[in-house]
């Protein structure tokens, strides 16, 4: 009897798995054709200064328009990841951003940096420069206004290559960022040596910023940033409390659904246009101003 139910449960468990390698299949080139059809855009979240409440930067995030549906990449780039699409989708991403980026300052409005997540299978080539390059010369950019963003782990996989490609892109005058700062394991030492331009200090702080714990982390990653004169930027501010400690504790920039959730080209320019999108609260005003 065991071994009967033992035989049919394999049998289902085939089934299934089956199942799933098709579904996967099916998704890996229903997203190919996506991005070869252009059904993928980028929406842009905002950056702002802690003095100003300026726009300084924006971020561009993939967004799969997938018939009715827009699909976030927590949906889409695991497989993108596990099949090397990944690699075509940041490269279209560069290009896009550079181009959107271009457009605005053309049409007028607030100069500021776009920047764009590149994931790690990109620094198995040199590829990635080239693109850079092209999505740079193509669109008339100039370089300090794209940012690329690459995480601790992506640095930490390949230290010699990944080192190697950065300092040829930061050559070229492109900024680099380290994304979701404290949630890897990065050298400290490599931190030191290479001078990235930003730090974005990942949401899983910010959340609790204003209890003692995280935020006393939190002070010691912008401490530990302004020395290394690399500006910071906070990810996920979504409420004023938040805002007004990471304000008057020196964080340079903020990013969140707080001053705007990641939007539609079209609606950023708007946000563009406005240029100050917050306002540091009063008695914080004061309190930094010493
Ligand atoms: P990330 O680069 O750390 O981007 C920040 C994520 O936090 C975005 O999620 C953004 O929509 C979300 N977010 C922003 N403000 C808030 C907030 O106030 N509260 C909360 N709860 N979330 C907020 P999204 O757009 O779903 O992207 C997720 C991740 O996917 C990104 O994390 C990035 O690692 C990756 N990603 C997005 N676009 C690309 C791309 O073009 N290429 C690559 N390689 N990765 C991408
Ligand atoms: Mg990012
Ligand atoms: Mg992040
Ligand atoms: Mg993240």
């Amino acid at each position: 009897l065991a071994k009967r139910s033992g035989r049919n449960a394999a049998r289902f468990y085939t089934r299934e798995l089956a199942a799933s390698v098709d579904a996967r299949i099916e998704l890996e080139n229903s997203l190919r054709r996506g991005l070869r059809n252009g059904d993928l855009c980028l929406h842009y979240q905002p950056q702002v200064d802690r003095h100003s409440g300026r726009i300084v930067g924006i971020e561009g995030l993939a967004r799969w328009q997938r018939g009715d549906q827009l699909v976030l990449p927590g949906e889409f780039l695991p497989i993108a990841e596990e099949t090397n699409l990944i690699v075509d989708i940041d490269h279209w991403a560069i290009r896009a951003a550079c181009r959107q980026n271009r457009i605005w300052q053309q049409s007028g409005l607030p100069p500021v940096r776009v920047s764009v997540n590149i994931a790690a299978a990109n620094f198995d080539t040199d590829l990635l420069l080239d693109t850079v390059i092209a999505a740079l010369e193509d669109s008339g950019l100039a370089p300090e206004f794209l940012e690329l963003e690459v995480t601790e782990t992506t640095i930490m996989r390949d230290v010699q290559r990944t080192d190697r490609i950065l300092r040829a892109l930061k050559s070229l005058g492109v900024r680099i960022a380290i994304d979701d700062f404290g949630t890897g394991f990065s050298s400290l030492s490599y931190l030191g040596n290479y001078g990235f331009n930003v730090l974005k200090i990942d949401q899983s702080f910010v959340r609790d910023v204003t209890e003692p714990n995280q935020g006393a982390i939190t002070r010691a990653i912008i401490g530990l940033a302004s020395q290394l004169q690399c500006r910071t930027i906070a990810e996920g501010v979504e409420t004023e409390a938040q805002a007004a400690w990471l304000a008057s504790n020196g964080c340079d920039e903020m990013q969140g659904n707080l001053f705007s959730p990641p939007l539609p080209a079209s609606e950023c320019a708007r946000l563009l246009a406005r240029n100050t999108i917050w306002t540091i609260p009063r008695q914080q005003r004061t309190l930094t101003a010493h």
